[in-house]
Parts: C-alpha cells; sequence; structure tokens
C-alpha cells in the first residue's frame, strides 16, 4: 500500500487481510484444487488471490471481481500476467456472473467483503442459476454464527434457514480483529458454505418462506399468534387445528422448529394464506 501511495477506504470496507495463518485457513476451507474454477470477491491487495491461483494452478482459472479502480491496477501489476487470472473492475452486485465466468463450469467462490454487502451477496449466489459448488467468506461473527445455527439457540432464524435450505454451512475459523489492516469494529469469522445438490425438503418455497418469516418476525409470540399475524388461516381456530395436524403444540415457539417441521407447515398451511 506504501508503495502505490494507498490508504484504506472506509466506504468500500476495506480491511485487508494481514495473518497468513487465517489466509491458510480460508484457502483450505475453500479447498481449491488444481483446475477449479474460483470466483474471487474482493480481493482487495491481493491476500488472497496468490494462494488461489497457486491452487487452482495452469489448469484452472481465476475471475476476480474488485469495485476499487485504483486496487485493480496495482492487482493487473500483481497477476496481470497470469493467463489463468482475469480481472473485472465492477460491482458484485451488480456485475452479470454469467458473462464473465466460463461457461458449464463449477464454480468455488471465496470472498472477503465489506460486511453490508455480504448478506446480500451470499443470499443472489444461492439464488443464482450458476453452478456454484462451495462459497467461503469472510463475515461478522455473529452472522456467520447465524447461518450455522441449530434450531432452539438464539442465533437461530429466517437467516438460517435460508442459507441452510441451500447449503451445509460450517465456520471455519473465528478471525479476530488484529488479523487486519485497518482493524475493523467487530469480530469476524469464515464461513463455508458447501451447496447442496437439491434443497433438504421438497415443498412450495414461497409458503415455506412466509411461514419462516411469519414465525420469527414475532419471535416472542407463540407460532399460532405469530403466523395469525401474518395472514394464516381465517381464524385461530382453523389455524391451531392446522398447526397440531403436523404435530406441533400452536403454543410452540417459531425458534424450537428445524427445517422438515416448517416443510410440514408448508405443507398443511398452504391454502390457509390470505393473499
Ligand atoms: N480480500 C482482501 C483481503 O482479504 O485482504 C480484501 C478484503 S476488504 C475487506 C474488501 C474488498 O472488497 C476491498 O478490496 C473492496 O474494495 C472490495 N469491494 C467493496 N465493495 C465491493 C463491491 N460492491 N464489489 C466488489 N468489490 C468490492
Amino acid at each position: 500500500m506504501l508503495r502505490y501511495g494507498l490508504t484504506a477506504k472506509k466506504k468500500l470496507g476495506q480491511n485487508f487481510l494481514i495473518d497468513a495463518h487465517v489466509c491458510e485457513k480460508i484457502l483450505k476451507a475453500a479447498d481449491v484444487q488444481e483446475g477449479d474454477v474460483v470466483l474471487e470477491i474482493g480481493p482487495g491487495i491481493g491476500s488472497l488471490t496468490q494462494g488461489i491461483l497457486e491452487r487452482a494452478g495452469e489448469a484452472g482459472q481465476v475471475v476476480a471481481v474488485e469495485l476499487d479502480k485504483q486496487l485493480v491496477g496495482v492487482l493487473g501489476d500483481l497477476f496481470g500476467s497470469r493467463e489463468n487470472f482475469s480481472l473485472v473492475q465492477d460491482d458484485i452486485l451488480r456485475v452479470d456472473l454469467a458473462a464473465i465466468l466460463p461457461p458449464r463450469r463449477d464454480v468455488k467462490v471465496v470472498a472477503n467483503l465489506p460486511y453490508y454487502i455480504t448478506t446480500p451477496v451470499i443470499l443472489s449466489l444461492l439464488e443464482s442459476p450458476l453452478s456454484i459448488r462451495s462459497i467461503t467468506i469472510m463475515l461478522q461473527k455473529e452472522v456467520a454464527q447465524r447461518m450455522a445455527a441449530k434450531p432452539g439457540t438464539k442465533d437461530y432464524g429466517s437467516l438460517t434457514l435460508a442459507v441452510q435450505y441451500h447449503a451445509k454451512v460450517s465456520v471455519a475459523a473465528n478471525v479476530p480483529v488484529n488479523c487486519f489492516l485497518p482493524r475493523p469494529g467487530v469480530d469476524s469469522a469464515v464461513a463455508h458454505l458447501e451447496i447442496l445438490n437439491k434443497p433438504p425438503v421438497d415443498v412450495d418455497r414461497e409458503i415455506f418462506f412466509r411461514i419462516i418469516h411469519g414465525a420469527f418476525g414475532q419471535r416472542r409470540k407463540t407460532l399460532l399468534n405469530a403466523l395469525f399475524a401474518a395472514g394464516f388461516g381465517e381464524n385461530k381456530e382453523q389455524l391451531a387445528a392446522a398447526i397440531e395436524s403436523c404435530g406441533l403444540s400452536p403454543s410452540v415457539r417459531g425458534e424450537a422448529l428445524g427445517m422438515e417441521e416448517f416443510a410440514r407447515l408448508a405443507e398443511a398451511l398452504g391454502d390457509l394464506h390470505k393473499l
């Protein structure tokens, strides 16, 4: 950064990784193999890029998307001569990924992005028609815990289910603030999302996620009251009967229910939603 006269731009969430052990843990979790196609989002000054390029090898392809024009210049100097590297200066929330990635190839994603865009980026990657195999991403620690949470815990909620509907989630490393330059204000963690071949439950997705948002929108309410407030059922008796038909108590709280139980509710409550 000194050589290029650069300072970190706060508005682009630039906290660069300066700890080799953490870089190694991320690369290990991402499991980049010879010949892989890797999408790196927010490569910064290349702390992870070097290792990704080495692991993907000459047969692989690394596509990096970086928003900051100055950093694109630096990355071009560092890695521009490598045939297996392409660099795109764009906003990851706007770029057409299908146009910059090689067609019909599985993709592993590695990202360390500003924390205010990590959740929308993950959700849009999970919903995208691209063939994404895994996402290994630095997150605010609490967000990583929410994505990996189990039912009945305080971290469990609609984000957990939105992510676990598509992926098996693990926390690969906890990363303290001193691993970055400059130091961020919050602790971080690396989450690894292994994308599932198909969702773990076979449901009408719209109803399924409406139920989940209804149940967690009002966390302190019973399932009956939360879902009634979210527009399910003509009256509470009808809704209570439908909930009981799933083998659940209407007085249970949403946070106690696993994916399977929400799937049963989606089956039973599909016709009860007032649009
Ligand atoms: N990966 C590097 C590392 O680990 O040191 C940099 C991480 S830094 C937290 C985030 C990087 O994402 C910065 O280089 C920043 O310029 C870039 N960035 C910020 N917003 C972006 C966006 N919308 N699209 C692509 N890159 C973005």
